[in-house]
C-alpha cells in the first residue's frame, strides 16, 4: 500500500510516528512524507542565535539526515511560512495538498489530529486542509480509503507539558506495537535534530510515547484497536 504523511514541521514525523514509518517499510509499504515548512520560526533558534533563514537551513540539514536514516520512498520539502499556514489562503494550501495526494495516490493519509497535540496553528491547519480533501477524494476510485491521526493516548499523560493534547481511549482506532528496531529507529531519526535536543529530552519524547504508537482513524471505529494502519481498509 501506499502511504502519505503529512505534516508542517520538520521534527513532526519524528516525535512519534518515524517508528511506525520504518515497520512499514520493513513490512513492504511505500511510505511518502510531505513536510510544508522549514520550521525556522521556532523558539529554540533564540538559543543558537540564529535568524529565521537560518535555523531554516540547519533544520533542512537535520531532515535530510532523517532520511538518510529512515530511507522513505519519498520525501517532499516545501518552503512555506512555518508558523504561517493560517494565513494562507486555505484555497491556494488546499489546491497544493491536492496536487500532491493526486501525484502519490496513497491508500492511507496520516496527520495531525484536531488538538494538534501541541496545538501549534500549523498543526491546526493542516489537520483541517487534510480532512476536508480526504472527504472530496475518498469516493473516487483511485481516491485514499483511509484517513488516520497520530496521537497520543490518555493513559500517556503526565509527561509532555502543560500544552500536550490527549486523545480519550474511546477515540483511538488503531495502537501500534513497537518492535527494537522500530524503537531503534525512533531514537535514530529524533537524534538526527541536533538543534532540539533541549526539547526532545524536556518533553521526554522517547519515554512519553513508550512501546506503542496509537492512531484515531477518521470516521471507523475499531474496538478492540487495529495494530495495523493498513488492516480492515475498505476498498
Ligand atoms: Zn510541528
Amino acid at each position: 500500500m501506499k502511504i502519505l504523511y503529512i505534516f508542517p514541521h520538520p521534527d513532526d514525523e519524528s516525535f512519534g510516528p518515524s517508528p511506525v514509518m520504518h515497520q512499514q517499510l520493513k513490512q513492504g509499504h511505500e511510505v511518502h512524507l510531505l513536510t510544508l515548512t522549514l520550521g525556522g520560526a521556532t523558539a529554540e533558534r533564540h538559543k543558537l542565535n540564529l535568524s529565521i533563514e537560518e535555523m531554516g537551513k540547519v533544520r533542512l540539514a537535520e531532515m535530510l539526515k532523517v532520511k538518510q536514516v529512515l530511507q522513505p520512498t519519498t520525501w517532499t520539502m516545501w518552503e512555506l511560512e512555518d508558523g504561517g499556514l493560517t494565513k494562507m489562503n486555505p484555497i491556494i494550501l488546499e489546491d497544493m495538498v491536492l496536487k500532491l495526494i493526486l501525484s502519490i495516490e496513497p491508500n492511507i493519509i496520516v496527520t495531525y489530529p484536531q488538538h494538534g497535540i501541541s496545538g501549534h496553528f500549523d498543526h491546526l491547519t493542516i489537520h483541517s486542509v487534510t480532512k476536508r480533501l480526504f472527504c472530496q477524494l475518498k469516493d473516487l476510485q483511485t481516491g485514499p480509503k483511509r484517513l488516520a491521526f497520530f496521537t497520543l493516548p490518555e493513559n500517556k499523560n503526565g509527561t509532555g507539558n502543560a500544552h500536550t493534547k490527549h486523545t480519550p481511549d474511546e477515540d483511538i482506532d488503531c495502537v501500534i506495537p513497537l518492535h527494537d528496531d522500530d524503537l531503534q529507529s525512533l531514537h535514530d531519526t529524533l537524534y538526527c535534530y541536533e538543534s532540539y535536543m533541549d526539547v526532545i529530552q524536556n518533553y521526554r519524547v522517547i519515554e512519553q510515547l513508550g512501546n506503542s504508537i496509537s492512531f484515531e482513524i477518521w470516521d471507523e471505529n475499531h474496538k478492540p484497536f487495529l495494530t495495523d494502519l493498513t488492516d480492515k481498509i475498505d476498498n
